[in-house]
């Protein structure tokens, strides 16, 4: 199940890959987006995960860039 929101999968904790996939920009990309505090994130293991709820905070709040889930936002 894709969120309607973001267009990410219907998951808590999402994978810096998938949401750099879902909005072809680079991983390093959301990486910097988490260190920033633009979105949440937290260190399982070793690797980054996206915090989905802030996700969605962060593409509602910019619904230039995120016009539709799926689109590429001009990052
Ligand atoms: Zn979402």
């Amino acid at each position: 199940m894709r969120c309607e929101v973001c267009g990410c999968p219907g998951v808590r904790w999402l994978r810096v890959s998938t949401v750099a996939r879902q909005f072809r920009c680079s991983s390093k990309r959301v990486r910097r987006l988490i260190k920033r505090g633009e979105i949440d994130g937290v260190l399982l293991g070793g690797e980054w995960r996206v915090d989905h709820r802030s996700l969605d905070d962060y593409v509602s709040k910019d619904s230039v860039r995120f016009s539709a889930p799926g689109a590429a936002p001009q990052w």
